[in-house]
């Protein structure tokens, strides 16, 4: 079963398609390792600025903020086509798809202005500061604070706390960052937004080093750091809600999970054909493997129905809250089950390579974006009407 779209998002698609094939370059394509190498992350910042001037980096954006005000169907072309051609992402996803969006709704006319048209080029690079060593999926007990204070250089928030898995806080230029400023309040009432510069005295980022070498993520110190009255995003004490505009953002991102998930089956099975188990006999002719493998491919075609269903749900107006926790939820299950498929169908060399990095890298995603366990509360309570406990 296929998607049908309709002839504006088939006309887009043939406009993104034949911009990809005049620009999109291999020396673009191999952008692996960028977090610790300043050249690869070079030629990452002059692919985002190219796909930013060409219209390309953020299609959902409205025009007046260089965007095109793409509908959701165009949203799912341009995803499609990236992948397709291999296209590396834009270096600022978090902010692009997460923070602007937040800033669009909640952000005066001034931080719209100043923020967006160098967050879609790619010049300033955005983390999301919300989760602390004590605050992850319950994220409202977050104590990061920030006490107002008036002074001779102007109203500030002085913040102090420390924040942890920022991805890209290491290379980010800004953060959204989730403070305590009324410690007295219920605690999803008390909490703000600020928007703070990385650079700003008393902020300290430690790159944290994970099983697969790289320093994606960071912790972050926040010690007596001034942030300017002004960098408050949206009204001061209603922060949750600010929160979660941004992570509705983040969670409509696993409307295109299943692109990535399928190339990844099909190119394990492309690999299982080729790889003798003894015999003369190939990991596919093997009766046990091929039902792994056919159960894995199974579960990867569900998960694209799983997101149709979605953006159906979408486009006809319903919210799209507890669909995203199923989509994500059998999609973290797939990618640690293929990640075992390919331990079985190529033993100790599914350790090394790409597959060696995609096997310990998938490890993560029961956690990203939202916990295994807390989307199963939430289809256990939202979709399955079970009390709470
Ligand atoms: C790849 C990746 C990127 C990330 N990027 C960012 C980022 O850029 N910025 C940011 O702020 N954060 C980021 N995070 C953090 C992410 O949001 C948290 O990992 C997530 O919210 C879970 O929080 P925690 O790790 O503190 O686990 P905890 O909340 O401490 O949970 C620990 C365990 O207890 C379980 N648990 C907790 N509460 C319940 C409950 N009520 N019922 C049942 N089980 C429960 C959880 O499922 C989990 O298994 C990232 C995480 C990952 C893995």
């Amino acid at each position: 079963m296929d998607f049908h779209y309709p002839p504006e998002a088939e006309a887009f698609r043939a406009e993104f398609r034949s911009w990809l094939d005049q620009h999109l370059t291999d020396r673009y394509r191999d952008w692996s390792g960028f977090h610790e190498d300043p050249e690869r992350l070079a030629t990452m910042r002059e692919w985002n600025a190219l796909l930013a001037d060409a219209g390309y980096a953020a299609i959902a954006w409205p025009e007046e903020y260089g965007g095109r005000g793409a509908s959701l169907l165009e949203q799912l072309v341009w995803a499609e086509e990236m992948h397709r051609a291999q296209a590396p992402p834009t270096l600022n996803p978090i902010g692009l798809a997460n923070i602007a969006p937040t800033i669009m709704h909640y952000g005066s006319e001034e931080q719209k202005r100043h923020y967006l048209p160098k967050m879609l080029r790619g010049d300033h690079i955005w983390c999301q500061g919300f989760s602390e060593p004590d605050a992850g999926s319950d994220l409202a007990a977050l104590s990061a604070t920030a006490v107002r204070a008036q002074s001779a250089s102007g109203d500030a928030y002085v913040v102090n706390g420390q924040k942890v898995w920022n991805t890209f806080g290491n290379l980010a230029t800004h953060c959204e960052l989730l403070v305590r400023t009324d410690p007295a309040a219920p605690k999803h009432r008390g909490i703000s937004c600020l928007i703070v510069e990385m650079d700003s005295p008393g902020v300290e980022v430690r790159p944290l080093v994970t099983i697969t070498g790289e320093r994606e993520f960071n912790e972050i110190f926040f010690t007596d750091v001034r942030v300017p009255a002004e960098n408050l995003l949206g009204p001061e004490n209603d922060g949750w809600r600010v929160a979660m505009t941004t992570l509705a953002h983040e969670r409509a991102g696993v409307a295109n999970l299943h692109l990535s998930v399928r190339k990844k089956v099909a190119d394990l099975i492309a690999t299982a054909r080729e790889t003798m188990i003894g015999n003369g006999r190939a990991a596919t002719d093997d009766p046990v493997l091929r039902q792994r493998l056919a159960k894995v491919h199974l579960e990867a075609e569900l998960l694209k129905l799983l997101s149709w269903r979605a953006v159906s749900g979408m486009l006809h107006g319903r919210e799209q809250g507890p669909e995203s926790s199923v989509a994500k939820l059998v999609w973290s299950d797939l990618e640690q089950e293929i990640a075992e498929v390919a331990g079985e169908v190529l033993g100790a060399d599914a350790n090394q390579g790409s597959w060696g990095y995609q096997r310990v890298y998938a490890r993560s995603y029961p956690l990203v974006g939202g916990t295994t366990q807390i989307n199963k509360n939430v289809i256990a309570q939202r979709i399955l009407g079970l009390p709470r406990r």
